[in-house]
């Protein structure tokens, strides 16, 4: 890793902490603030009252793109990781280290050195909201976190020196990891990776973990999508599996290992809830389902992603009259999705009750399974695992399926699921599971690195 990027609300520490800490690292201390106001020759008061923010937005992330790609620690503006076209040359090659600090310290810090406002209201208001406004931008934004608020400029950075040194997890938690790995059934190529970023003292201790929570969940193709993408966008992480039946155990070895994040599967959407700190999405929090935890500064915060993959190839189909098969965390997921697209959603489900209970929760109908046909619907979503390997089974008969129908398989182990193919075979519109992991797996990594890519991006890595 060749640079050290400061991130974090002005009134943190970053340029007192970034000079001591490019002192103590003999590397040169850039601050993007200065660049711009140089390359402006104006100050950056100017430029706001002047051009106002957008102006200065543009000469910031021209002076980021340009930033040297050499050893240097690099303190940014507060508002820099508010903007997604900054994250790719931020993060590349680079550690980001979020600096926080309590609101009435920030105001204290920043009463003499007045900088343009940002919004009407009171200094400590303005600080809290705008805090609170950036939160997952700011998230998405650290590899690593100190709080400020009781440090001295010497020792913040005194504790980024120890962290660049040995990582997070202490030398019990690497231990038990790793017998928490060797007792599952990864691979041998999974294992030692594990092995090698476990170990104490660590090869790279600036190297973090990511992984997916599941039972089972070796199937998911999680790992081979974001370990291409850490490797093609300079991101020092490997994505792993944590398959275990307790998802507690799996929650307390994400905060030993100091994990930036988790995708969550069968059968944990519902119950890794209790284990969260916070759920700031309010898709979550009305689908009851989380398959996204995002790890920062001593919290872990739950989002659901689901939705926003079921929603993107169906937003042509706006009211369509809809089935829904099955009535479990995904099911959640895309009857929220599809009522927002205004469908007309009935669900069907093996246990009747739990259709009649996401039906009531969601604003769909529901109905029992051998209903179908007389539904007679322009869309049928498939959320049962029926189909996924190595189940060879359907959820439908061949005869049930029209070429009116667009039937969507959210199975995408395998690509094409025996439903797609009989779906195909009687000359429907089919739409595969594939998509759906692409534009999830899109969201997540934004909420993870803040970086935010095209869905054909990540399609070249899934096969
Ligand atoms: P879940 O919460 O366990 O729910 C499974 C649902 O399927 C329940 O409604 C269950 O019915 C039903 N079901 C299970 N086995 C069945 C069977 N043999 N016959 C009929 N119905 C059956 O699982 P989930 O988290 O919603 O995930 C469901 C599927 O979505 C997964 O298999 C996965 O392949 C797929 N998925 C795809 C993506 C993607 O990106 N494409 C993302 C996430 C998930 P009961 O209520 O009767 O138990």
């Amino acid at each position: 890793m060749r640079r050290i990027v400061l991130v974090g609300y002005r009134g943190t520490g970053k340029t007192e902490t970034g000079r001591e800490l490019a002192r103590h690292l003999n590397v040169p201390f850039l601050d993007t603030d200065h660049l711009a106001e140089e390359q402006a020759g104006r100050t950056i008061d100017e430029i706001f009252s002047t051009e106002g923010e957008a102006r200065f937005r543009e000469i910031e992330q021209a002076v980021i793109a340009t930033l040297p790609a050499r050893d240097a620690v690099i303190g940014t503006g507060g508002g820099a990781v508010t903007q997604p076209a900054n994250m790719p040359h931020l993060r590349k090659d680079s550690t980001l280290i979020l600096l926080t600090a309590d609101p009435e310290v920030i105001a204290e810090r920043i009463a003499t050195a007045p900088r343009p406002p940002l919004t009407d209201l009171p200094a400590e208001e303005e600080i809290r909201k705008m805090l609170a406004r950036r939160r997952e931008q700011y998230a998405a934004a650290l590899d690593f976190c100190i709080d400020t608020s009781n440090k001295t400029t010497k020792e913040a950075a005194d504790l980024i020196l120890r962290i660049l040194k040995t990582g997070v997890p202490t030398p019990a938690a690497r231990a038990d990891g790793l017998t928490f790995f060797r007792g599952g059934r990864l691979s041998a190529p999974v294992l030692q990776r594990l092995e090698q970023i476990l170990k104490n003292p660590p090869e790279d201790p600036k190297t973090r973990l990511v992984g997916v929570a599941g039972n089972p969940c070796l199937h998911s193709r999680g790992p081979n999508l974001f370990n291409a993408l850490f490797k093609e966008h300079g991101l020092n992480y490997y994505y792993t599996f944590f398959e275990d039946p307790d998802i507690g155990r799996i929650m307390q070895q994400a905060r030993a290992l100091d994990l930036k994040g988790l995708s969550v599967t069968i059968p944990f959407k519902q119950s890794v809830i209790q284990h969260l700190d916070e759920i700031p999405d309010p898709a979550a929090r009305q689908i009851g389902a989380v398959n996204t935890v995002v790890f920062a500064c001593g919290k872990a915060r739950g989002y659901n992603t689901d939705w926003l993959g079921v929603r993107a190839p169906l937003v042509g189909m706006k009211g369509a009259k809809a089935v829904l098969l099955g009535a479990g965390g995904v099911a959640a997921a895309a009857a929220y999705a599809m009522t927002g697209l205004e469908m007309d959603v009935t669900i069907l489900n093996r246990t009747p009750e739990k259709a009649k209970e996401l039906a009531k929760r969601s604003g769909c109908r529901w109905a029992a399974w051998n209903t179908f046909d007389a539904l007679h619907p322009d869309l049928v979503v498939n959320t049962t695992p029926l189909g996924m390997e190595p189940d060879t089974r359907s959820p439908l008969a061949t005869d049930q399926l029209y070429p009116e129908l667009t039937v969507f398989d959210l199975v995408y182990t395998p690509p094409i699921t025996p439903l797609i193919e009989q779906a195909r075979a009687q000359g429907c519109t089919t739409i595969t599971g594939t998509g759906m992991f692409a534009e999830q797996a899109r969201a997540q990594f934004r909420l993870w690195f803040g970086i935010d890519l095209s869905a054909s991006a990540l399609r070249k890595y899934i096969p």
